[in-house]
């Protein structure tokens, strides 16, 4: 039960104030109403993740269904609300039309099951509040993402007196490292003379095609122009070919443009595999262009004690980004730049506008925040990251994500196995598969066919993203529409993963029988 104070907005709390201490403010609810409502909540959280695994993994809802639940076009309401009444409200519609990447078969994307400790992190953090923009205004707060980001840095072998911060995501932590490799590699000054400088060297970014779209963006905002970026040639399974780089850069070079940066990826969004770091990283110091990794979904796969010499070369890098959101299972958002020469990242960002003064002791600098990257005030996202890696330590870490590689092999195992299912790809802990009917596997490459599967297992996947057995998104391989599992998440069985060819082949069937046209053979 809430309190009376509660049940009305306008109530003004009781107590020896006088009238001029006294004032309308519906935000500031008494102690134990806030006390009952956290109890309330909690419980009910603790319910909802202890049962995760009886739910769907994703609601049969539509845009228009959940729009008419929320009665989503009604104008602001006038007056207040019982604030026990619309938290619980708001409670159960999350609990019950969400997309559930905490489920233990969500392989969706890259969305990890996120640390329920990060919860509680995030709930401490919002209540205190500090602005960790500055050291004054976010005094512990401050150090705790300091150590973090040291942290972070270690275990993926990473030198840890490098510079940087959390940011909201992947795409923020890989611009904010290409902003300080500009900053670094413009010949003229970037903050005054903008990218187009004196006119005379433009510069180039070099990807690949499996290169995130967040270059684009990046090319795009910074007023580069995606024009800048090379996407260079990649062998068979999506790997840059180092061979063309050297080429590209070099070409680049002879016709006056700056090369500045060369992307190589730690983990590719569509299916996990790792750019030859080692030998991009030999032919950017040869040629003094800017070696930045993104690790977003990766990295982590570097603190394995059996990681690849091309993952373990990042610590080399320049720059790297990294997403503990995603395979260090923190809750959305936190995404880390790790900027090798501290100097760099600091150059890129600091301006010190007069309103500020926040220097502090020249003995004892304060670390301002504000200062190395592009926010100001800045939520205290580092609290969640640090206390997952305090609660699995070093070694907690390392199991969870080589168990996770494990079941995405396991995964390939299965699939190969069964004779409805074709296993295309498996790398760190990413598994691409397509459904193939029997009847149809010797004729698989001819056109006809080839676009049929396609389209078959196109209309299995949105079949299966609906049915709620289990999550999992796509992949083109090979220029094939295929199935794709992704396995970031703490609470994957093997069991679980020994389930899904018999879901995916039960669906894949039924479609099959429902849409095969009279022109493709067999059955
Ligand atoms: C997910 C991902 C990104 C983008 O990260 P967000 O956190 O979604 O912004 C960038 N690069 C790679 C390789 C990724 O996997």
């Amino acid at each position: 039960m809430l309190s009376a104070e509660a049940q009305s907005p306008l109530a003004i709390p009781h107590g020896a104030m006088s009238p001029a201490s006294q004032r309308y403010s519906p935000h500031d609810i008494p102690a134990e109403t806030f006390r009952q409502m956290g109890y309330e909540l909690v419980d009910q959280l603790a319910d909802f993740l202890a049962k995760l695994r009886d739910k769907p993994v994703a609601p049969a809802d539509t845009p228009r269904s959940i729009r008419t639940l929320i009665e989503g076009d009604l104008a602001l309401p006038l007056e207040g609300a019982d604030p026990g009444a619309i938290l619980a409200e708001a409670t159960r519609l999350m609990l019950s039309h969400s997309t559930l990447n905490g489920h233990p078969r969500f392989f969706g994307y890259i969305t990890s099951s996120a640390a329920p400790l990060g919860a509680l992190a995030d709930l401490l953090a919002a209540a205190v509040n500090p602005n960790v923009g500055a050291w004054a205004l976010s005094p512990v707060a401050t150090e705790i993402e300091r150590q973090t980001v040291r942290w972070i840095a270690e275990l993926l072998g990473f030198p840890n007196n490098c510079g940087g911060l959390l940011v909201s995501g992947g795409n923020m932590a890989n611009a904010v490292c290409a902003f300080a490799a500009l900053r670094a590699q413009a010949p003229w000054s970037l903050r005054e003379k903008g990218m187009t400088g004196d006119g005379s060297s433009p510069l180039a970014l070099y990807g690949s095609s499996e290169t995130h779209t967040w270059l684009d963006k990046f090319a795009d905002l910074s007023g580069l122009g995606t024009d800048a970026i090379r996407r260079v040639a990649m062998d068979d399974e999506g790997r840059i070919r180092p061979s063309a780089l050297r080429i590209a850069i070099e070409a680049d070079q002879r016709a006056g443009v700056r090369p500045c940066m060369v992307i190589g990826t730690a983990g590719t969004v569509s299916t996990g595999v790792v750019d030859p770091l080692r030998e991009i990283n030999s032919i950017c110091k040869e040629l003094g262009v800017w070696f930045h990794v993104d690790g977003a979904y990766g990295a982590p796969a570097a603190a394995l004690a059996d990681a690849s010499d091309d993952l373990r070369a990042l610590s080399w890098a320049d720059s790297l980004a990294v997403d503990p959101h995603k395979w260090m299972y923190a809750p959305l958002e936190a995404g880390c730049v790790l900027v090798r020469e501290a100097a760099n990242l600091h150059k890129a960002f600091s301006h010190h506008p007069p309103y500020y003064r926040f220097d502090g002791d020249t003995d004892d600098p304060p670390l301002n925040y504000y200062e190395w990257g592009p926010q100001n005030s800045r939520g205290f996202r580092a609290l969640k990251v640090w206390l997952g890696l305090r609660h699995a330590g070093r070694e907690g870490v390392q199991r969870m994500i080589s168990d996770d590689i494990d079941l995405a092999r396991s995964l390939y195992e299965h699939v190969k196995s069964h004779p409805e299912l074709e296993p295309l790809t498996t790398n760190l802990s990413i598994t691409t598969f397509r459904y193939v009917p029997a009847d149809l596997r010797a004729d698989r490459g001819s056109p006809d066919v080839g676009k049929y599967i396609d389209e078959l297992n196109e209309r299995l996947l949105a079949q299966l993203q609906i049915g709620g057995e289990v999550y999992l998104s796509n992949a083109i391989v090979g220029g094939r529409f295929a199935l794709r599992a992704c396995i970031v998440n703490f609470r994957t069985t093997e069991r679980d993963i020994g389930a899904v060819p018999a879901i995916v082949a039960k669906e894949g069937k039924a479609i099959d029988v429902r849409i095969r046209p009279a022109g493709i053979a067999g059955l």
